[in-house]
């Protein structure tokens, strides 16, 4: 009985609302349409959003419409295949990651850089590392082992023209800075368990790595074996594929800090992510830039005004807009080969839309993303 009594109260009230939701409105339907387009170069997916919406008056009643259609890129998955179209079957370099040691977003930051970045992290932004496969003899190496190194190495295997070891051949260390070895330390016990990963590195590097905990443990427990390398001195990978480690002056606390030349069968590349001053090098830059192909270098910052707007001569890294000073005069044909990368959270370059980004471009160097490849 109390059920029944219930219920038609129920009825009644529905009846009721149904009365005044005639009279106030009809709510404007959206219409959603998925799409797909090319944008330079890149596929994106984008939804479109058309509808109308209703102004009202203080009665609450609709005096005005408009109609409006949206278009919203729609939040891309993440991928490991590169951006490229081109598939990676030649002895290639392919980008792993492009941010400094803190990575982004970075610890304890409260600035625009990285608020959005805690709740949304972007697949893009890994730790500076470059992947190397050797398509010849079927084998691939890491430069780096950042934190981000269980990511990367997936990426490594997946990208390989052949079935390539999880563990890569040979992982080259360029110095003991956080972002530059301690993904070492997902080779271990507690990780993956390594067996005899080889690891190139200077010879600072390798007893700072042999005579410290945790890192000595990995050596006593046979998880890397380290491989001495010196200033200068090529390491010859197969008769098509070398690298030569050059020190370069940096804040070296624990070991020295070197770049790499990587010589392919057709191309060479320089790649160094960490360096003071360009003038602090016996090397002049623009020479080492004229005997190769391309050249990744450090591009930590854009300017002092990343840091408090700091003298930029006070940084220890040359700013981007620094470096680009001392390439201006230089052909575009050289311009060109310049690759910057490592970048600290706070820089506008990587943001591919900031104005940073585009006069970067527009003066004719180049920025690397993660996914590029580069084809030795
Ligand atoms: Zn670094
Ligand atoms: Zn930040
Ligand atoms: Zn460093």
């Amino acid at each position: 009985m109390k059920r029944v009594f219930l219920a038609i109260l129920v009825i009644v009230q529905l009846s009721g609302y149904a009365q005044k939701e005639q009279k106030v409105e009809i709510k404007p339907k959206p219409f959603i349409t998925n799409h797909q387009g090319g944008f330079g170069g890149e596929t994106i997916k984008y939804k479109g959003t058309a509808k109308e919406t209703y102004l009202k008056n203080a009665q609450g009643n609709s005096v005005a419409s408009f109609w409006s259609v949206a278009y919203m890129q729609k939040e891309s998955k993440p991928t490991n295949v590169p951006t490229k179209s081109a598939p990676i079957s030649r002895t290639s370099l392919v980008v792993l990651g492009t941010v400094q040691d803190a990575g982004s977003p970075h610890i304890a930051c409260k600035k625009d850089c990285c608020t959005d970045l805690f709740e949304n992290p972007l697949v893009s932004r890994k730790v500076v590392s470059l992947g190397l496969i050797d398509s010849e003899e079927e084998k691939t190496y890491l430069f780096e082992a950042t934190p981000d190194i269980t990511e990367q190495l997936k990426t490594l295997k997946t990208i390989a023209p052949f079935m390539a070891p999880e563990i890569p051949n040979g992982i080259f260390l360029t110095h003991a800075h956080i972002g530059h070895y301690t993904g070492l330390m997902y080779l271990g016990k507690e990780a993956k368990d390594a067996k005899d990963a080889t690891v190139f590195a200077m010879p600072k590097m390798k007893s700072f790595l042999e005579s410290n905990g945790p890192w000595s443990q990995l050596v006593t427990n046979d998880n890397i074996a380290l491989e001495e390398i010196h200033d200068n001195e090529e390491i010859v990978l197969s008769p098509n594929l070398k690298v030569v480690p050059f020190k370069v002056p940096h804040r070296d606390e624990y070991s020295e800090t070197v770049g790499f030349k990587i010589i392919g069968p057709n191309k060479k590349v320089l790649c160094i992510p960490d360096i003071d001053k360009w003038q602090k090098w016996e090397t002049n830059i623009i020479d080492a830039v004229a005997q190769v192909d391309f050249a990744l270098l450090d591009g930590s910052f854009y300017s002092g005004n990343e840091i408090n707007h700091r003298d930029i001569s006070e940084i220890p890294h040359p700013a981007i807009v620094e470096s680009m000073k001392i390439f201006e005069t230089l052909p575009d044909l050289e311009k060109k080969k310049i690759h910057f990368i490592h970048f600290n959270h706070t820089n506008p370059i990587l943001d591919t839309n900031s104005k940073q980004s585009h006069e970067v471009l527009y003066k004719g160097f180049n920025i690397a993303r993660i996914n590029d490849v580069i084809e030795l």
